[in-house]
């Protein structure tokens, strides 16, 4: 039964206790968040080395879709979220027959097919004023010779398979029609979505928490520096990007989830392109159904961080509306940072990154570095921007990220 009151327990003296599926680095914070609350937690997890599940009270190792897994996860706890994004959808359904899960199946599975969340975004863009890029479905081979024959606006673009795509993985950049039919063949053949490539000026994401009862909270936007696909700086500080295209971002995230009926915290990606006007226009990326790496810095320069977030809308209890007291800056510490230029192991210069004013280290447990892999984030608050972006650019130089735009 929600609310579920943190610290307490059942009449068999069980500690209220909160699931997780998937046990990443998501997860891990979520953990953390649900524990500094008096909470007790459960990851359901089959890496025994994984992130979340070394701090957790109880850790489950099974597959996510095992089901003696989870009815052990389902029994231990009175409410359960997830923490990745291709957590099989069915694991969910089967979770939410006896207890509380958010979000639910049904969103997740929006979210995790590129078509039906698309879909869903043109529904939605007359409320939200935000459409999506232009787009063709690829899914048989009559659908790429109609893009020759009628769409050729959509050349050069980008074929992303509908499922399973993350991290720029399962992308393919294309020129023209005979290479989108041999990215097709490389994808292998199934159901993909064909983007137009457009001209990025920025990129940016919004953070929205809504509860049980329908109270939604957000944070203001923040923007994004990918490198080859991956996030590599989030930059959160007022005046990071015209005021008005962040309102628009904000309102347009925030009407998104509630045309979900979304439980929990959501992000939504958005792309700011040249349009002519005065100050770009707005196209809605992709969302993702939980906490999202670009909300990182909440946990250092806010007064509630996207993990107490989705603490509180899980449990059911009250949503702050979350207070940025410091700007930050956050870099991505992948794999690559414990290599050397001609690639040696070595240790990054921690302290040498402690020294600087305003660092915040997080590394998420993980002992084998490779390259692309998240390792860990590094936020960076001060009192001002200027100070903050100083203290970002020696820390990129210090880790060997030297061509980095901290700027
Ligand atoms: P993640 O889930 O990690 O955010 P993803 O693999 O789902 O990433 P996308 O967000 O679709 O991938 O794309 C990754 C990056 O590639 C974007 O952040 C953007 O920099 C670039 N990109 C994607 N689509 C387009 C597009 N249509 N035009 C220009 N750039 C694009
Ligand atoms: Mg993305």
């Amino acid at each position: 039964m929600l609310p579920l009151f943190p610290g307490s327990a059942d009449a068999a003296g069980q500690p209220a206790t909160l699931g997780v599926l998937g046990g990443g680095q998501l997860g891990r914070m979520f953990v953390h968040a649900a524990q500094r609350l008096g909470y007790f937690t459960a990851v359901l997890e089959p890496d025994p080395q994984s992130p979340a599940g070394l701090v957790s009270h109880h850790h489950i190792q099974t597959a996510y879709d095992d089901p003696a897994g989870l009815a052990q996860l389902a029994q231990l706890c009175q409410a359960i979220t997830t923490e990745f994004e291709n957590v099989p959808a069915q694991a969910l359904q089967t979770l939410a027959l006896t207890r509380p899960v958010a979000p639910g199946a049904a969103v997740v599975g929006i979210a995790q097919n590129r078509i039906e969340e698309k879909a869903h975004f043109t529904a939605c863009a007359d409320v939200s004023g935000v459409g999506c890029a232009p787009y063709a479905v690829i899914e048989m081979p009559a659908q790429l010779q109609a893009v020759q024959d009628g769409r050729a606006d959509l050349l050069p673009g980008i074929l992303k398979t509908a499922r399973m795509g993350y991290d720029g993985k399962g992308q393919v950049r294309v020129r023209t029609a005979a290479e989108l039919a041999a990215a097709w063949a490389e994808l292998g053949r199934g159901a993909c979505v064909l983007e137009k490539m457009l001209s990025l000026t920025a990129e940016c994401s919004v953070l929205v928490a809504r509860g049980w009862d329908g109270q939604v909270v957000s944070f203001a936007p923040q923007r994004n520096v990918h490198v080859d696909g991956i996030l590599a700086v989030t930059h959160a500080y007022e005046g990071n990007m015209p005021p008005a295209l962040a309102t628009r971002a904000r309102d347009a995230a925030v009407s998104i989830a509630q045309h979900l009926g979304y439980v929990g915290v959501l992000c939504v990606e958005f792309f700011v392109v040249d349009d002519g006007s005065a100050h770009g226009g707005l196209v809605v990326n992709e969302m993702a159904p939980r906490p999202h790496n670009s909300g990182h810095y909440t946990l250092d320069a806010c007064d509630a961080s996207q993990f107490d977030l989705q603490v509180h809308a899980l449990a059911g209890l009250p949503l702050p509306q979350p207070r940025q007291h410091s700007p930050a800056i956050m870099l991505n510490l992948l794999g690559e940072v414990w290599f050397d230029a001609s690639g040696q192991r070595r240790e990054p210069d921690w302290l040498a990154v402690l020294r600087l004013p305003g660092t915040h280290l997080h590394l998420y447990g993980k002992t084998q570095a490779r390259a692309g892999r998240k390792m860990g984030h590094l936020t960076i608050t001060g009192p001002d921007v200027v100070s903050v972006k100083t203290a970002a650019r020696r820390a990129a130089d210090v880790l060997g990220l030297p061509g980095l735009d901290v700027s």
